[in-house]
């Protein structure tokens, strides 16, 4: 990877608010900006250049095309349509599963030979239609996963113990839907486990940590209610990814990945798990000893997402 050079396709909410964390972080050499809406895109570049003269680095931002994508290290797809209320992620697939194809046939016939990261919903099910259109292995294609849904984790739990949320190591694993569910046997505080925490805590009980779940589960439906999308945290989100990829940190994230076998789920399909990141994309999923009830929620979770997966033609 000699070129730190992103490509965005969907310039909406989600890919501005990542392309605007990209620039402000200072993460990327070049950034082009694609979306089918051509003048939303030229906008866009427009007004995030005009901020080139007080930004961090040197950078060259414009509105492209697929050709763009040929030499691109990454191809970040964030295009797609808005949850509406009380819409699952799962009723979005149909609208989003044509527009992912034709995207992905279209980054492909540019000669792109990077890595595909895709924020899109349903994101595990689109990152595996992105997967199958795109011929690439399953280690370059990548979907956001369960990373959004832990950052809200890790800050709930850091509001109700007081310890500060970059301390707290836990993961939300499964469908970024809502059969996700928190990994509670390998939650820790520190290197505290959170039981343990938790145990010498007056006010704060067991109980409390069943509503950080519902409350992370729910969190998304609760911002749409009140301003329509969720953007800025999924933003940060898809920078971190960007960052463990440009500064091959083989770090530990936890995201939608290929399950080829590693957990005694259902394999051939995309699901949140926790995965070392470097600039080879996915370099193994990490296998954790999950509780047996953390086991049968994953299960769960798979099974649910295959289900899907099998109403779908390839
Ligand atoms: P948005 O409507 O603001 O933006 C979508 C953009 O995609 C629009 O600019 C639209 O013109 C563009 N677009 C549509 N079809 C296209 C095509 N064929 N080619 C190129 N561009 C196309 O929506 P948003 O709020 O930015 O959300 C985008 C997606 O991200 C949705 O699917 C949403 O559910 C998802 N999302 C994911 C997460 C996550 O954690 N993975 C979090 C929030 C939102």
């Amino acid at each position: 990877m000699t070129k730190q050079k992103v490509v965005i396709i969907g310039t909406g909410f989600v890919g501005m608010s990542y392309a605007y964390a990209l620039v402000n972080q200072g993460t990327v050499e070049e950034l082009v900006l694609i979306d089918i809406n051509k003048d939303k895109a030229e906008g866009e570049a427009m007004d995030l250049n005009h901020g080139l003269a007080l930004a961090s680095r040197k950078m060259s931002i414009k509105a492209g095309d697929y050709l763009d994508c040929e030499d691109a290290s990454l191809v970040v797809i964030t295009a797609g349509v808005n949850q509406k209320p009380l819409e699952t992620r799962i009723d979005l697939l149909n609208r989003n599963s044509a527009i992912m194809k034709s995207i992905v046939r279209q980054v492909m016939d540019s000669g792109f030979h990077g890595i595909l990261l895709v924020a899109s919903n349903p994101v595990d099910i689109l990152t595996y239609v992105a997967w199958k259109e795109s011929g690439l292995p399953t280690n370059k294609v990548i979907g956001s996963g369960t990373l959004l849904d832990t950052a809200r984790l890790r800050y709930e739990i850091s509001k109700l113990i007081q310890i500060d949320a970059r301390n707290i190591h836990a993961y939300i694993l499964g469908e970024h839907g809502d059969s996700e569910f928190v990994c509670w046997s390998k939650a820790y505080v520190g290197v505290k486990p959170i039981g343990d925490v938790i145990e010498t805590l007056d006010e704060v009980g067991f109980d409390d940590l069943d509503k950080i779940y519902l409350k992370v589960r729910d969190a998304a439906q609760e911002i749409i209610k009140r301003k329509g999308a969720t953007y800025y945290a999924i933003g940060m989100a898809l920078v971190r990814i960007t960052d463990a990829i440009f500064n091959n940190e083989n770090s530990i994230i936890p995201l939608s990945v290929y399950n080829g076998g590693t957990y005694a789920i259902e394999s051939d399909l995309y699901i949140g798990l926790p995965a070392v990141v470097n600039r080879e994309g996915i370099d193994h999923v990490v296998k954790l000893k999950l509780s047996e009830d953390e086991q049968e929620k994953l299960v769960a979770s798979a099974t649910i997402l295959k289900a899907n997966l099998n109403k779908m033609t390839f």
